[in-house]
């Protein structure tokens, strides 16, 4: 009898975390790694969240808590969901999980049977499809195109979906891309969901606070309140606050769902570190003055990445609205030869190039189910911003 079971074979490594993990191995080697790999704040988590931990710590905050986080927490969230997106939850529609990932693993184990389906629109996040396969349902994936801004259109939905649709997984600021969907699109997409009363929305904004050029970010629960209860609001703390390793994310719906996905957690890890669910607290219920000197930063890298992107022959980029991400198409690298002579015929191969001779770590689009492109991520210092780009523009210059 094989030792690992038949669900292994149904997931691969996050190819994320994988690419960055051989970021740092070969920067430990004593590579000159520039890592645009990893979708992780380069700042420092502010100090009044880290004295609220500290103060938790001093306090005997150490033991289990409530499975799904604390009452405070959640009333926090509960808050935060009010103040900021005008939608109402009591603290009882809440859970606090190890991360967001943590809220999708539960969500689907809760929800999926072998052959329901989950529509994911592509580009799309790594774990997605991957978590939908691990607990044996099926994803879906709907092309989004380059001319469609990346962006599921309404009529796209519709085709989709059918009488085994149990979600539909939006996400914006969207992770690849940073499209941003806008009130108009939501509205439309409602329009399509309200046509379909078994399917359940998952709505991941937890790019929510990064979007730029004076723009403020609709979730569709706003645009569209008679489709709450159908609408899982998946969240967290690791990029808004720079606190990824602090592992506090959080999801709001429908009670039934959020009681299952508790009794599925109480199984699992129990609950989130409740160090790290006083910090979170401290995260949402603070002044939220420092983001928009955050913004305003990763704003003018993004701008100075996607000026030197566009500027190389052969890439193209969309300019996007939010999130930290670059998602170049590199069509017109396709078919070209490196100086040692390897033909490039896929995203894959313009990555292993990059990271090789630009020693510049990024993501095939392979991963995120959209080719041949890549991602960049620009959460990281400026002039390495800078220097990463300029050193992909002299490989590429290198090609034939
Ligand atoms: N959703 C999206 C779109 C993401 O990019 C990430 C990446 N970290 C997550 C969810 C999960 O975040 P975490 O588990 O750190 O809360
Ligand atoms: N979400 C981040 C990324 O896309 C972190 C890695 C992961 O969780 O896959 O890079």
């Amino acid at each position: 009898m094989p030792l690992l079971s038949h669900r292994m074979s149904l997931i691969i490594p996050s190819p994320t975390l994988v690419i960055t993990a051989r970021a740092t191995a070969l920067k430990a080697e004593g590579r000159d790694i520039i890592d645009m790999s990893i979708g992780e704040p380069d700042f420092d988590t502010p100090q009044f969240i880290k004295d609220a931990a500290t103060q938790a710590l001093k306090d005997g905050k150490t033991k289990y808590t409530a499975i799904a986080g604390t009452l405070a927490l959640r009333t926090a969230i509960a808050q935060k969901f009010q103040r900021e997106n005008g939608v109402t939850y009591a603290p009882d529609d809440i859970i606090v999980s190890t991360g967001a990932k943590q809220v999708l693993f539960n969500a689907f184990l809760a929800t999926l049977d072998p052959g329901d389906e989950v529509i994911i629109p592509a580009p799309y996040w790594v774990s997605y499809p991957d978590i939908a396969t691990f607990v044996e349902g099926t994803p879906v994936i709907i092309p989004c195109s380059e001319k469609e801004n990346f962006k599921l259109s309404p009529a796209a939905l519709a085709a989709a979906i059918t009488p085994r649709t149990k979600w539909l997984v939006l996400n914006s600021p969207n992770n690849p891309t940073g499209m941003v969907y806008t009130r108009p699109e939501l509205e439309a997409l409602a329009s399509v969901l309200r046509q379909h009363p078994s399917v359940y929305i998952l709505s991941d904004d937890i790019y929510e606070h990064l979007v730029y050029d004076g723009l403020k970010c609709t979730t569709l629960a706003q645009v569209a309140p008679d489709l709450q209860p159908r609408i899982l609001m998946v969240n967290g703390v690791s990029k808004s606050y720079a606190m990824t390793g602090w592992r506090i994310g959080y999801g709001a719906g429908p009670q039934e769902l959020i009681k299952a996905m508790t009794i599925i957690q109480s199984q699992s890890t129990s609950n989130a570190s409740s160090v790290s669910q006083e910090a979170a607290r401290a995260a949402l219920e603070g002044s939220q003055e420092f983001m928009k000197e955050w913004v305003a930063v990763y704003e003018e890298r993004r701008d100075i990445a996607l000026a030197l992107l566009n500027a190389i022959p052969g890439l193209s980029c969309l300019k996007p609205h939010g999130a930290f991400y670059l998602y170049p198409t590199c069509q017109g690298l396709l078919g070209k030869i490196t100086p040692t002579g390897t033909l490039l015929t896929a995203d894959t191969d313009v990555a292993t190039y990059l990271l090789d001779t630009a020693e510049v770590a990024i993501v095939p689009g392979v991963a995120f189910g959209h080719s041949p492109s890549f991602r960049l991520s620009y959460a990281l210092h400026t002039d390495l911003v800078r220097e990463g780009c300029q050193r992909i523009a002299h490989a590429l210059e290198a090609l034939r």
